[in-house]
């Protein structure tokens, strides 16, 4: 073990989010614009180039691995990644392996996963209406989604349904996919939109629906009790006492969490974001070509961590895009 990554505001860093692939079968309104510039192949890490970054972040003190997009399960070859986490599992030295993922290849992966170890998979699903679903993913196709969240369960995988919240569009379906997510034992966690990336004609600040207000329109139906429960993360959770389900809010605008986070990113081509709501980044492709040996690595990743910003400058308050991001959540994995 390598000493433990610990930022100028004395966060130990133990979560990672690798974005193993910036494509997708999927091209969500809120995420991409439908005419997405892919990074050439040749700038993407390899599987094994993945498999080094993360052990030495491991090394290094991370008990949690989330792989992330883009969609994670079309890059060719992933399960070969997942299994070879799979040791660092075995070993201890990382607790948990997981993925976000939009569902649509799950009914091929989802026994797979299971057998590398992964235990829970975030599944992303915003609508339970098919005509909806096309509209918000341009792509996706629900049945074949619905298919991935049954497949998930069936082989074992404890599964939570992240829904980013948007005015005038899942608004009113608040309550069933609340009592869908209650029948199957699923939860639930709603995510305010974030102005990351260009969107092509998409208005994002007409897609955003604060959850203080999605939580004043639970608070009619049921009993809420908010849990002390933190994940170092952007999720605060309450549970419904009438149906005893857990429900998130992850809510980067109307409340700021950024004092316990315990997380940075990594991107398909090894550039770390410490922060997701600030541009500055390092690069650990340079330092993982230029040696076998992982010193170089290893210091690169110290150097930034060292690097953390204390937090980020989200703000919709003045009716415009405070903060905006120049990259798209598929570059960084959201
Ligand atoms: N493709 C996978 C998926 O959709 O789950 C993983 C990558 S996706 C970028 C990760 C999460 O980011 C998804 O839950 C998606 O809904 C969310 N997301 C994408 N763009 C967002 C935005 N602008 N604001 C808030 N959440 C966003
Ligand atoms: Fe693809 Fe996920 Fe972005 Fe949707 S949110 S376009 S599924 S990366």
């Amino acid at each position: 073990m390598s000493a433990p990554l610990i930022d100028p505001f004395q966060r130990a860093i133990t979560y990672l989010r690798l974005s193993v692939t910036d494509r997708c079968d999927f091209r969500c309104v809120y995420c991409m614009s439908e005419n997405m510039q892919f990074l050439p192949k040749k700038d993407l890490l390899t599987l094994e180039e993945l498999d080094r970054l993360c052990s030495a972040f491991i090394r290094m003190g991370v008990e949690k691995l989330r792989i992330t997009g883009g969609e994670p399960l079309v890059r060719r070859g992933i399960m070969t990644f997942f299994n070879g986490m799979a040791r660092h599992l075995e070993s201890g030295a990382l607790k948990e392996l997981t993925l976000t993922t939009n569902g649509s290849q799950l009914e091929k992966f989802a026994d797979d996963l299971y057998a590398a170890g992964v235990r829970r998979v975030n599944i992303s699903l915003d609508t339970l209406d098919e005509t909806k679903f096309a509209e918000i993913t341009r792509w996706g196709r629900l049945p074949q989604v619905l298919r991935g969240v049954d497949a998930a369960q069936k082989a074992g995988l404890r599964v939570k349904i992240n829904a980013v919240a948007l005015k005038d569009f899942n608004e009113e379906e608040l309550f069933d996919l609340q009592s869908w997510c209650a029948e199957r034992d699923m939860d639930l966690t709603f995510i305010e939109v974030m102005p990351m990336g260009d969107i092509g004609n998409e208005n994002r600040l007409g897609q955003y629906w604060a959850l203080d207000d999605l939580r004043a329109r639970l608070a009619e139906r049921f009993t809420l009790t908010d849990l002390a429960e933190r994940t170092g993360g952007p999720a605060r959770y309450m549970r419904l006492e009438e149906t005893g389900q857990k429900i998130g809010l992850i809510t980067p605008l109307t409340h700021n969490f950024c004092e316990s986070c315990n997380r940075v990113r990594v991107t398909c081509t090894g550039e770390i974001y410490t922060c997701l709501g600030q541009e500055g980044k390092s690069d650990l492709r340079a330092p993982l070509r230029a040696s076998e040996a992982d010193a170089p690595l290893e210091e690169a990743i110290r150097a930034a961590i060292g690097l953390k910003p204390k937090g980020h400058d989200f703000d919709y308050s003045r009716q415009e895009l405070g903060g905006q991001m120049s990259r798209h959540m598929s570059h960084t994995g959201g």
